[in-house]
């Protein structure tokens, strides 16, 4: 083949490199229940790619997906979805859509998800994408996620997939008794995947893995760049 060609994934090609994807990168490395694998090894990640990029759809890293944003490594999406215990009956917020492929895993393992992103392209890129694939029931927003969606609240749970400084206070705020909110915290060039609980005593926190995220912009985040 001539340099700079790529043979594009065919949809069982893609089937294979997604199981492929779960037992190696995900079922050998980490400790996820077999709902988060299920839903893993279904949502299909190819389709949330620019056209050129689908063929390292399932490799193990991020991917650029336009506007400077990247679309999540899938051992850290398993990772959020892990923490976030979800056991189908949930409304999920969805803050920093990208690709909207973490959106379409939520909505394998929940009732409900909203999702919103600041940059109106890969919002609209991520609705056609959603409904392409099948979640259609996905809301996509568009606006500063760092102030959550106080018309859409109470959640169960809230997922962050942009970093912040700390765990915005709104989003803490619109979490449901018992909710939970999973945030990569800490500077713009590296982080920690904190999990925090909404409790009657007050916010509940743990500490995951380090991990590094693209910045939320915003009130509740970091200033714009
Ligand atoms: N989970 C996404 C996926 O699976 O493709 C990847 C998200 S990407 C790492 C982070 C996204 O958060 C970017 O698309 C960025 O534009 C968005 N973002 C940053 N700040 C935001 C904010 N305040 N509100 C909503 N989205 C924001």
């Amino acid at each position: 083949m001539s340099s700079g060609q790529v043979t594009p994934l065919t949809s069982s090609d893609a089937t294979e490199a997604r199981a492929q994807m779960v037992e190696h990168q995900l079922r050998r490395r980490g400790s996820f229940d077999e709902r988060v694998l299920e839903a893993m090894a279904r949502v299909p990640r190819d389709r949330f790619l620019p056209e050129e990029l689908r063929h390292l759809a399932y490799e193990d890293g991020a991917l650029p997906i336009g506007s400077g944003q990247t679309i999540s490594q899938p051992f850290i999406v398993a990772t959020i979805c892990q923490l976030l215990e979800l056991s189908g009956d949930e409304r999920v917020l969805d803050v920093g859509t990208g690709s909207g492929y973490q959106a379409a895993v939520l909505a394998e393992l929940a009732a409900e998800v909203v999702t919103i992103e600041r940059v109106p392209e890969l919002a609209e890129r991520a609705r056609s994408a959603l409904v392409q694939a099948g979640y259609a029931d996905v809301e996509v927003l568009v606006g500063d996620g760092s102030l959550g969606v106080p018309a859409r609240a109470p959640f169960d749970r809230i997922a962050v997939a942009a970093a912040a400084p700390v765990v915005p206070p709104a989003l803490y705020d619109q979490l449901v008794e018992g909710g939970r909110v999973v945030v990569p915290r800490g500077g713009r060039w590296g982080q920690q995947l904190v999990l925090v609980e909404r409790t009657k005593k007050g916010p509940l926190e743990r500490a995951s893995l380090p991990c590094r995220f693209v910045p939320l912009v915003g009130a509740e985040g970091f200033a714009g760049s």
